[in-house]
């Protein structure tokens, strides 16, 4: 390490750029964010600096409430003199004249001040990372000047990876620091912010709901305070279609700060790979397998009897569920149980296997012709079939069948009494978005008699309606034809 990060306030001293073009204009507009006075010293301008100029230049209006905050922008249109430096606190220097940057870079080692000049390390005292603003939390990356490119990619990676909301966590926390202070000794802040930023109410502010943090928090100190038993808390997650790639971001984050997940059938190893790895693991699908009512029902009896015991128990509790939890996932069923127990959770969406189906298959599930209306349907008719096939039955629209493989014949035959015409097309997309997914192509009328002869098997969906057509999602098919090798 031969550079030592730092983060160096610049609001309202005076830093000097040098040079008029694009690239100057870029660590200008940097500098402009951070509140500096910038003189930009060229002998002409660019366009991007003509317009920082019109926006931050003497002549700016400074009544807008944003603008007041950044930093005032000034011109000297002359050739760099060494005196330009003398009431700066930086110096940049971005000219594509090489003498023109050693000029500046000597003239600000005499005078003892910070230089970078662009893309030249031999000539620059400090480099400016690559850098991920979440105000006030800042990432910032650099290679030492060895691989800026390699520097921009991490900042991209990290860009993906970091919740949007990171900087209302750090203002969330920030404003109730001394509060805490003053309640808890020093030995006890840190494991309180660490489950207060990892957990659940972490979580809230990052979901935008900073009014619900603010009144879990405050319970939650106040709990911590009188070391009461310490109730944990659950996360109902949603886990996706199967493909890992497909977990949102909060889900993730979720299942990095565990302490047990309970998990379905449904969700792919690749996603639990993905959890943090000292989480206990427990497989609750065995219990969900069997759907008839009094054996599904005392199931997930059993899974709320879990989720409620191990919360009593001070867990960070994982509940992940193929999907969606509120398509098809008794998620409602769940979070009922916790609210009668009192116990604390977030609910994470998840892309639901309908929608992973149809972007793997290239169907679109609405189409300005085609399609009006989508609807997700169970294929689990056979005890209470209280579906309106009517509707169903109609055109225009697309109907997504989940848990639909063992019901084919009904589902057909219910569809034509009501009116369905035998050559509506329909697709079966079996293990969507993983590596074996097929997506099966045909009629109504044929699609049992496929679905046995290619031995179709759950997990899969049944897509319907004029949409899944072949012609319409040729397209689209072809491309993922090539990527994932559809059956
Ligand atoms: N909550 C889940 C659905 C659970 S019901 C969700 O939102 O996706 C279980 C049904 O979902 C399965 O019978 C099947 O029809 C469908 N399903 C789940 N994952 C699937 C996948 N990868 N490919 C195809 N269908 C899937």
């Amino acid at each position: 390490m031969d550079h030592l990060p730092i983060f160096l306030r610049v609001e309202d001293r005076e830093a000097v750029v040098v040079g008029g073009g694009a690239v100057a204009a870029r660590k200008t507009e940097l500098l402009l964010r951070c509140g500096a006075r910038v003189m930009i010293v060229a002998p002409s301008l660019g366009h991007a600096a003509t317009e920082l100029l019109a926006t931050h230049g003497p002549e700016a209006d400074t009544g807008s409430s944003g603008a007041a905050r950044l930093g005032r922008l000034t011109h000297l249109a002359a050739e760099f003199l060494p005196a330009h430096l003398d009431s700066a606190v930086l110096a940049i220097a971005a000219t594509d004249c090489r003498e023109t940057n050693v000029l500046v870079s000597e003239a600000a080692r005499e005078r003892r001040l910070p230089v970078n000049v662009a893309d030249d390390p031999e000539l620059s005292s400090f480099i400016l990372p690559a850098i991920v603003d979440r105000s006030p939390v800042l990432v910032a990356i650099g290679s030492q000047g060895s691989a800026p490119v390699l520097a921009r990619r991490l900042r991209e990676q990290l860009e993906a990876l970091l919740p949007h909301r990171l900087g209302a966590l750090a203002r969330f926390a920030g404003a109730r620091r001394h509060g805490v202070q003053q309640v808890l000794p020093t030995s006890e802040r840190r494991p309180f912010w660490e489950r207060i930023l990892g957990g659940r109410i972490g979580a809230q502010v990052l979901a935008g709901d900073e009014s619900g943090a603010a009144a879990a928090f405050e319970s939650d100190l106040r709990a911590f305070r009188s070391r009461g038993p310490r109730l944990g808390e659950v996360y109902l997650i949603g886990a996706g279609p199967g493909d890992p790639d497909l977990l949102t971001l909060r889900a993730l984050h979720c299942l990095q700060e565990a302490d047990v997940i309970l998990y379905d059938r449904l969700v792919s190893e690749a996603v639990l790979d993905r959890a943090r790895r000292e989480a206990e693991r427990v497989f609750v699908g065995k219990w969900a397998a069997r759907r008839d009512a009094d054996a599904g029902g005392a199931a997930q009896e059993r899974i709320h009897e879990l989720l409620i015991e191990y919360a009593r128990r001070g867990l960070r509790v994982a509940r992940l569920k193929g999907g969606d939890p509120f398509i098809f996932g008794r998620g409602g069923e769940e979070i009922a149980a916790l609210v009668r127990h009192g116990i604390p959770f977030t609910v994470v969406p998840g892309i639901t296997a309908g929608l992973g189906a149809a972007a793997a298959a290239g169907i679109a599930l609405t189409h300005r012709q085609l399609s009006h209306s989508v609807t997700f349907a169970t294929g689990q008719f056979a005890e209470d079939d209280s579906l309106d096939w009517l509707a169903l039955a109609r055109p225009r629209q697309t109907v997504v069948f989940y848990m639909a493989v063992a019901q084919l014949e009904r589902i057909v035959a219910r569809l034509q009494e009501a009116g369905a015409p035998p050559d509506r097309p329909a697709a079966l997309v079996e293990r969507a978005t993983l590596p074996e997914q097929r997506v099966l192509r045909t009629r109504l009328a044929d699609l049992a008699c496929l679905a046995r002869t290619r031995s179709v098997a759950a997990p899969a969906l049944l897509i319907i309606g004029e949409v899944a057509s072949a012609a319409e999602a040729g397209a689209i098919e072809s491309l993922t034809d090539t990527l994932k090798g559809v059956a």
